[in-house]
C-alpha cells in the first residue's frame, strides 16, 4: 500500500511505496509525463526488484484543471503538493502580456520553494562547444523574489501615476524615468538571499563541488544585486560555513573557494572557460537566463532538468515550457523531465535508480538514438568517424529505448 513521504525535523522519511505527486502539464506535458513515468518505474524496478515502487498521484493544474474545475491552480493541488512533500510537474502555459500570472511562479511562491537547482551536464548530444564534456555545473537560482515577485504597474494606471509622483518627490527626474513608463519592482531581501546561499553551500559540500561562484549585476544595481553579493559573502563567514568555504582573497587552505562574477561576464565564461565553473549561485532572473543559455551548450532545452526546493518540500520540473506547437505530436525530447525525475530520486535517497536513469540516457545517446532535436543536432555536426547513423525516435519510443538500455545496464 502507498504511504506518504514525511518531513520529520527537516529530514525526509521515505517509505518503500511512497505516494509521489505529479502534474502532467500543458502542451507537451501530455507527451513527456507518461514517458517520464515509464522510465522512472523501470529504473526503480531494475534497482530494487519490486522491493520499492512509486505510487503516482496525479494533481491537476493548468488547462486540465481549468477544464475540470474552472481554476488553473486549485487550492487542492497546492495542498496536495504540500502533503506529498515531494512531487514532479510538467510545464504549465503562461499567457504573455495579459491573463493570469505564471502558475509555475505561483507554485514556487505558495510552497516557498526558494531555490531552483538546475544541473547542466553533457550526455552526448551535439554541442556548439568543442569540449562539452567539460561543462558540468549547477545553477542555483533564487526562486521567490526579484522581478518575479510580480509587483508591476501598467503604464498610465492610477498606481503607476502615483508611484511616478512619489519618485518625482524623491528627486527622480524624467531623464531617469520617462513619464509614460510602466513600473516594476525588483525586491531582493537579506533573509531570502541568505537562505538561498546557505542551501547552495550545503549542496556544494554534500555533492563535493570544488568551487562556488556568486553571479550578480551589482555594478549597475548596487542595492539589489550588489547586496545579494555582499550577503552571499556574509553567509560564507557564518560558523556553519567558515571552516568549509574560503571567500575570494582568503587563503583557501583546502576549503572550497567562493568567488563572484558579474552576470554578463558569467555568460561568456561558461562558454570560454567551461571547465572552471562548478556551482553558480544567483538571483532569480539571472539564474533563469543563464540556465537556458547553458542548456544550449549541452543539447538544448530538451536536456535541461531542474528542481525547486524549499525547507524539505520539493517540486521537480524541466527547465523548458509547454512548447505548444509540438503538443500531442509524440515528438519532443522527454529527457529534461526524465533527468528531473532522476534528481527527485536522488532527493528521496534512491540514488541507485537515479544512476540507472542517467546511465541509460548516456548509453542511448551514445547509440545515437534520440528525438528530433537530438538527431537534428547530430546531423548538423561534422561526421564523427565510426559513429552510428542517428536514428530519430518519437517521444514514447525514445522512452522505450531508455528503458531497454536501463535494463541492460542494471
Ligand atoms: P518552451 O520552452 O516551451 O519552448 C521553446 C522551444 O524550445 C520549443 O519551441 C522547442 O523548439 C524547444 N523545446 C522546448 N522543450 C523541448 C523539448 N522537451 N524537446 C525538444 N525541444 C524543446 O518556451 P516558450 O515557447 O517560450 O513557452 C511556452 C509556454 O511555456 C509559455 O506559456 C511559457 O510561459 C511557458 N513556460 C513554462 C515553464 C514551466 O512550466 N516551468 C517554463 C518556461 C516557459
Amino acid at each position: 500500500m502507498a504511504d506518504r513521504i514525511r518531513l520529520v525535523d527537516g529530514a525526509l522519511e521515505v517509505p518503500d511505496r511512497p505516494a509521489l505527486a505529479y502534474i502532467a502539464g500543458d502542451g507537451i506535458g501530455s507527451d513527456i509525463s507518461p514517458a517520464m513515468r515509464r522510465v522512472v518505474d523501470s529504473a526503480v524496478e531494475a534497482a530494487y526488484g519490486g522491493a520499492r515502487r512509486i505510487a503516482w498521484q496525479e494533481l491537476l493544474a493548468g488547462e486540465k484543471a481549468y477544464a475540470e474545475c474552472g481554476q488553473h491552480l486549485p487550492q487542492q493541488t497546492l495542498e496536495g503538493l504540500r502533503e506529498h512533500v515531494v512531487g514532479i510537474k510538467g510545464p504549465l502555459t503562461t499567457p504573455v502580456g495579459g491573463g493570469f500570472r505564471s502558475l509555475n511562479v505561483a507554485i514556487r511562491q505558495a510552497l516557498d520553494l526558494y531555490s531552483c537547482i538546475r544541473p547542466v551536464k553533457w550526455y552526448g548530444s551535439a554541442s556548439p562547444l568543442r569540449h562539452p564534456e567539460q561543462l558540468d555545473l549547477v545553477v542555483f537560482r533564487e526562486n521567490t523574489e526579484d522581478v518575479y515577485a510580480g509587483v508591476e504597474y501598467e503604464a498610465g494606471s492610477p498606481e503607476c501615476r502615483k508611484l511616478l509622483e512619489l519618485l518625482g518627490q524623491w528627486g527622480v527626474g524624467e531623464a531617469q524615468v520617462a513619464p509614460d513608463s510602466a513600473l516594476g519592482l525588483k525586491p531582493i531581501s537579506q533573509v531570502r538571499s541568505k537562505r538561498h546561499v546557505r542551501k547552495a553551500l550545503r549542496y556544494a559540500r554534500a555533492e563535493g563541488r570544488r568551487r562556488v561562484t556568486l553571479m550578480h549585476k551589482g555594478n549597475i544595481m548596487k542595492h539589489t544585486e550588489g547586496a545579494f553579493l555582499r550577503w552571499g559573502y556574509e553567509v560564507c563567514e557564518e560558523p556553519e560555513f567558515a571552516g568549509h568555504f574560503a571567500r575570494q582573497g582568503q587563503d583557501s587552505g583546502g576549503r572550497i573557494p567562493v568567488d563572484d562574477r558579474i552576470a554578463d561576464n558569467m555568460f561568456q565564461q561558461i562558454l570560454t572557460r567551461s571547465a572552471d565553473y562548478d556551482l553558480i549561485v544567483t538571483t532569480n532572473l539571472n539564474g533563469d537566463l543563464l540556465s537556458d543559455a547553458a542548456a544550449a551548450a549541452v543539447g538544448g532545452l530538451g536536456m535541461a532538468p531542474g528542481g525547486n526546493v524549499g525547507d524539505g518540500l520539493a517540486v521537480f520540473e524541466a527547465t523548458h515550457g509547454s512548447a505548444p506547437k509540438y503538443a500531442g505530436q509524440d515528438k519532443v525530447n522527454p529527457s529534461s523531465l526524465i533527468l528531473s525525475a532522476a534528481m527527485m530520486l536522488d532527493y528521496i535517497g534512491w540514488g541507485e535508480a537515479a544512476g540507472l536513469v542517467r546511465r541509460a540516457v548516456e548509453r542511448t545517446l551514445a547509440q545515437r538514438r534520440g528525438t528530433y532535436d537530438l538527431v537534428r543536432g547530430w546531423r548538423a555536426e561534422p561526421g564523427v568517424p565510426g559513429a552510428p547513423e542517428p536514428v530519430e525516435l518519437g517521444c514514447a519510443a525514445y522512452a522505450e529505448a531508455l528503458a531497454e538500455n536501463l535494463a541492460a545496464g542494471a
